[in-house]
């Protein structure tokens, strides 16, 4: 960290915790893949983590904030307190978070965070699909709005946003456009009833959770939005991590409705096109395998 990141830092703490806070200690942490991270030690005895990103993607912290305050506000799953956020004088973009001491996971922790993760998509919810802004899935842009059907939202902003984004990319020929239409057209089929508008994280990858020093699950870096829930298992199944122990206390606390597993199957499919938008075209032939599949 730079001395004119930490003077930075050490301003927005003081402003958020009282003026005798100092920082003292600083440490590496390894696992982000978009922002620079460090926990800081405070001569108060409480640690902070501090994330940053120089290439300034615009908005990216504002948006995980709000994402982090409307998990908070259905008092449902623990996320880390915000001390605050600021921009340097060079424009680098900071956000610092309290400081989790996580554990490992366990089958216990699996039954508690599934069960807490139903509450909190019955908790979260609103009158129509989507956020209030645009915000971010990884660095890439996740358009919102408000859409009074899950079908046209998820039509619009998620699926045909991907599929649109890739072709620019230039992963677009013509078998990967034509499945692509296929898809969205015969969405309508596959989709049937929807869920009403629950509060999902929407990126709920092992990176994106923590177990705190009770054994309950903390989220972190959210990309939420009012959703069908069942997109937030489009994540949490495309990467694995997460257990039977997990699905089951789920399901227990509030089922899925029968086919599921097949709607699931294209949920991953978005967070697979954003990884290939991202990331590159090794993931091309996991998208092609459930486009081929569903159109
Ligand atoms: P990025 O936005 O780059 O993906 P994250 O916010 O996911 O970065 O943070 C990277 C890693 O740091 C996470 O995988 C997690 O292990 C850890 N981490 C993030 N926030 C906290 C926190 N408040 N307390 C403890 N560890 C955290």
């Amino acid at each position: 960290m730079d001395a004119i990141l930490r003077a930075s830092v050490q301003r927005l703490v003081q402003r958020s915790m009282g003026s005798a806070v100092q920082l003292t200690q600083i440490h590496h942490v390894s696992g982000g893949c978009i922002n620079e991270a460090l926990i800081l030690e405070t001569n108060i005895g409480r640690s902070l983590f501090l994330k940053w990103n120089r290439r300034s993607v615009k908005g990216l912290l504002e948006r995980e904030v709000e994402g982090l305050e409307a998990i908070r506000r259905t008092e449902t799953i623990r996320v880390p307190e915000v001390i605050g956020h600021d921009v340097t004088p060079q424009g680098v973009p900071f956000l610092v978070l309290e400081w989790i001491a996580s554990q490992s996971t366990s089958r216990d922790f699996e039954i508690e965070f599934g069960r807490r993760l139903a509450s909190l998509h019955r908790v979260g919810r609103a009158d129509q699909y989507g956020f209030a802004q645009q915000n971010f899935i990884g660095s890439t842009v996740q358009p919102n709005g408000w859409h009074a059907t899950w079908r046209e939202f998820w039509k619009a902003k998620r699926l045909g946003f991907q599929l649109s984004l890739a072709r620019k990319n230039g992963y677009g020929d013509q078998t990967f456009s034509r499945l692509g239409d296929r898809l969205l057209v015969r969405w309508d089929r596959i989709l049937g009833d929807s869920s009403p508008p629950c509060l999902i994280h929407g990126d709920l990858w092992s990176g994106n959770y923590l177990v705190d020093e009770k054994g309950c699950p903390v989220l972190l870096d959210p990309a939420t939005y009012y959703a069908d829930r069942e997109a937030e298992f489009g994540m949490t199944t495309l990467f694995g991590g997460l257990g039977n122990a997990f699905y089951d206390s789920y399901q227990e606390a509030w089922p899925l409705a029968a086919g599921a597993d097949e709607r699931i199957e294209i949920y991953r499919l978005y967070h697979l096109l954003n990884h290939l938008n991202l990331f590159g075209i090794t993931y091309l032939p996991d998208c092609l395998k459930i486009m081929r599949k569903y159109s």
